[in-house]
């Protein structure tokens, strides 16, 4: 079940497995699983996508990638989101090697390049805390 901010848009759930993303978030550090075999992994899940381990750990990631992917909303697919349009969401390949979708903001979605370096960012929402990148 989809909750919603008191702004209106959607929230994440966090599940028992994903709850340390979500904390660190909080804190202002972006923490990625690690598998002590295959390296970091993302999105948040309860065993290695390689090995199917579940040996692994938290670590803090660095905050930083690349935009390696983006599209622009400016139609409001999702209608709890059309007030806040147009916004731009991206695939960030991070320094530790997975990709994750995030909004990117702080600069004009016209600049938005493949490959521009961005850093992550964090807004607090209610009790949840939102983790989008902005360039660097
Ligand atoms: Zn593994």
């Amino acid at each position: 079940m989809v909750q919603f901010a008191s702004d209106g848009r959607p929230l994440p759930s966090p599940t028992p497995v994903s709850q340390p993303f979500f904390d660190g978030a909080r804190r202002r550090e972006l923490m990625l699983q690690r598998c002590p075999r295959d390296g970091f992994f993302h999105y948040p899940r309860s065993r290695c996508p390689d090995c199917l381990g579940d040996d692994w750990s938290w670590e803090k990631a660095s905050g930083r990638g690349e935009l390696h992917a983006f599209t622009i909303d400016r139609i409001g697919h999702d209608p709890a989101l059309s007030s806040r349009i147009p916004f731009a969401i991206g695939v960030v390949e991070l320094e530790e090697g997975p990709r994750m979708t995030a909004n990117i903001v702080g600069c004009e979605l016209e600049d938005l390049r493949v490959g521009m370096a961005l850093k992550v960012e964090f807004e607090d929402v209610d009790e949840t805390t939102l983790v989008r990148f902005t360039p660097r």
